[in-house]
């Protein structure tokens, strides 16, 4: 089935959606975007979600094409034109298109040019691997210095992916001076009996909406939290490990390096997490 896909105001089969050669977002990744879940045919977070796209926007000096109600109603109508009852809604601006390629920024006059697309994922929320947890390996964390900014290079990531895969694992954990600053599309935490240890947010990493959620979550239930940073060495050794993003929610991890954590198992604090997250992000989609 086509699906319905939203480029500048006009929702349109996505075999007939257009964006010129010369927009920004492609020659110069010169874009940000945002992932949002939707359960149950409504979105997960989404306020969280729009939060940090204008503070991604605004970083790269760009100016919000929308108020939070309209990226509400085009995110709505999205799910609702596509069927989704379990997926994401996905949205990118870009710089748009100044009609060549320079390194400048263009005028204001330019306008941001705004794609969205939904993708269909029936039982997001059961996924299988969070019943066994996954295997991440590490690689040197090699991007740029503002990963806080949400923008369209993901090719280190990708490239961080494809070496996981490689290796037979799941994803890779990103290392920079000695310490992990985040998976390639999730930030990453170590469990030590009642602690969930995490880094600290600061430019080096992006400042995960799940992440804020749940350590939420994690001191409502009494657990203690440490935002600090943490080797691999350290995660090896930790009770349990696990990771957020707003697609794969709470994933535990159970193997760093050929390491095996909690005996290669799923452990408590993660499965709980997990339980506690969807629960309450259930009950407040919109
Ligand atoms: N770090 C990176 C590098 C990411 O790409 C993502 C997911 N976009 C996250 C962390 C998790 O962020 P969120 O919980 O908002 O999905």
């Amino acid at each position: 089935m086509s699906r319905t896909v939203y480029v500048n105001g006009d929702y349109v089969p996505e075999a007939e959606a257009k964006i010129s050669v010369f927009d920004r977002g492609f020659l110069m990744a010169d874009g940000v975007y945002e992932v949002t879940s939707v359960l149950d045919g409504k979105l997960i977070d989404f306020g969280g979600h729009c939060k940090r796209l204008a503070r991604s926007l605004s970083e790269l000096a760009m100016q919000n094409p929308h108020s939070d109600e309209e990226w509400l109603a085009i995110h709505r109508e999205m799910v609702a034109r596509n069927d989704i009852v379990d997926g994401m809604v996905y949205l990118q601006v870009t710089r748009g298109n100044p009609g060549d390629r320079d390194f400048a920024y263009p005028a204001n006059d330019v306008a941001p040019t705004v794609v969205l697309f939904t993708q269909s994922k029936p039982g997001l929320a059961e996924s299988p691997a969070a019943k066994t947890g996954w295997k991440v390996i590490s690689v040197p964390d090699i991007r740029w210095g503002r990963r806080d900014i949400k923008t369209v290079q993901l090719l280190y990531p990708s490239m961080g992916k494809m070496a996981a895969k490689q290796a037979g694992a799941d994803d890779a954990w990103m290392v920079e001076d000695g310490f992990v600053t985040e998976g390639t599309s999730n930030n990453a935490y170590i469990v030590k009996g009642n602690k969930i240890i995490t880094r600290a947010l600061s430019n080096d990493i992006l400042h995960g909406i799940t992440r804020a959620a749940v350590l939420r979550f994690a001191a409502e239930a009494q657990m203690e939290i440490e935002e600090r940073n943490f080797t691999i060495d350290e995660a090896q050794k930790a009770d349990e490990a696990f990771i957020t993003s707003a697609s794969a929610f709470v994933m535990p991890v159970v193997e760093i390096d050929g390491a095996a954590l909690n005996g290669g198992k799923v452990g408590p604090v993660a499965t709980r997490l997990r339980e506690i997250y969807l629960e309450e992000m259930r009950k407040a989609a919109i």
